[in-house]
């Protein structure tokens, strides 16, 4: 089934263009809730078109702005039976996407220079230095809503994925830990380890040291000051790491990805896992989601699997054994570096029904 997401992206616009955007979105808002007082007090949906506007909005954006309005007017007011009139309150305008194109480093749209609109470039950060966006050219664009937050541009694209994933029967297993964030091993063997267990390790640890500090000398907003800053870091480990896995996959023709099943992952007593237990679900969940969103767009599959293995069982023969030190032995002869095995057994660990995470 395919499904939209919404893809967020910075703009930075000139201090002309910021000027004709904050009047812009005013207007479109207020054009919007003009028609549907008028479609209230005529109680029927109305007939104007962009002709009958006279508002300095380009015509495609006057177009969408009457959409807009007869769509919230039949799904919301006529739906409550005139109970429900909504007003807009947060400025924001939209185009279609027959209006706006990108490249690189700008997004094209028609805006409104002395009276006569006229396509274009607002610099973007479309495709930024982890490559975020970048799968998003791919897929079907719907539209484009440009909005102020916390005193920054932001366009959001609405972008339709269709899940309709790449060919072939090439799988990796994933192990998410908190030593090794990630560890990916492709059905031929080839491992990579993804993001630094022992980094995020001191991190934490300086910012718990400086929030004991804080607690002291109880400065209260310091100290959500420092929260806010650790999960935005936190938050940034997660992005590049699931962007490294996906990348991997890209590069190995991988069509599917294997990870744990969250709720087994929160069983699983590994002794580097016993404490702070909801913590970690929680941060394995959010790794979980990253990395399925971006495989999703890149046209590779995630499936959940029930872990009826551990990182003890032998990948060749499965017998129980426990790794000494770094190395992985079992009797049958298979050795590996410890830290793979996990990943080896979840590549061909029976895929859970339905095949959604659950939190
Ligand atoms: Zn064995």
């Amino acid at each position: 089934m395919p499904q939209t997401i919404t893809v967020k992206i910075k703009l930075l616009p000139t201090r002309e263009q910021v000027e004709i955007l904050t009047k812009m979105s005013y207007e479109y808002i207020s054009t919007i809730n003009t028609l549907i007082s008028e479609m209230v007090e005529e109680k029927k949906s109305t007939k104007k078109t962009s002709k009958h506007l006279d508002s300095f909005l380009p015509s495609a954006v006057k177009n969408q702005a009457i959409k807009d309005a007869k769509s919230i007017f039949s799904t919301k007011v006529k739906k409550s039976k005139y109970k429900i009139i909504p007003t807009l309150k947060k400025p924001v305008c939209v185009w279609n996407n027959q209006n706006y194109s990108f490249d690189f480093e700008h997004i094209y749209l028609p805006l409104v220079l002395n009276g006569k609109a006229k396509k274009v470039p607002v610099r973007s950060l479309l495709i930024d230095k982890e490559n975020r966006n970048f799968d998003l050219l791919k897929h079907k664009l719907g539209t484009l809503r440009i909005t102020k937050k916390s005193n920054k541009w932001i366009a959001q694209i609405s972008v339709t994925v269709s899940n309709e994933y790449r060919n072939g029967t090439k799988v990796m297993g994933v192990d998410l830990g908190l030593k090794v964030p990630a560890v990916g091993v492709t059905d031929n063997g080839n491992t990579k380890f993804f993001g630094n267990g022992r980094k995020n390790k001191y991190v934490k640890r300086y910012f718990r040291k400086k929030r004991q500090r804080f607690g002291k000398e109880k400065k209260l907003h310091a100290i959500r000051k420092l929260n806010d800053k650790e999960q935005r870091y936190m938050k940034d480990q997660d992005h590049k790491v699931s962007r490294s896995i996906v990348n991997f996959a890209i590069d190995h023709q991988i069509s599917v990805i294997r990870i744990e099943q969250l709720t087994n992952i929160r069983q699983t007593a590994r002794t580097s896992r016993k404490n702070e237990k909801n913590l970690h679900t929680w941060s394995f969940y959010r790794l979980a989601q990253f990395i399925e969103y971006k495989a999703n767009l890149a046209g590779i599959k995630v499936e959940y699997v029930n872990p009826s293995y551990t990182s003890q069982t032998c990948p060749s023969c499965s017998k129980q054994n426990k790794a000494k030190d770094r190395k992985y032995k079992c009797a049958c002869g298979f050795e590996t570096h410890r830290d793979r095995v996990g990943a080896m057994n979840i590549r061909y660990a029976p895929v859970i029904d339905g095949n959604s995470q659950s939190a």
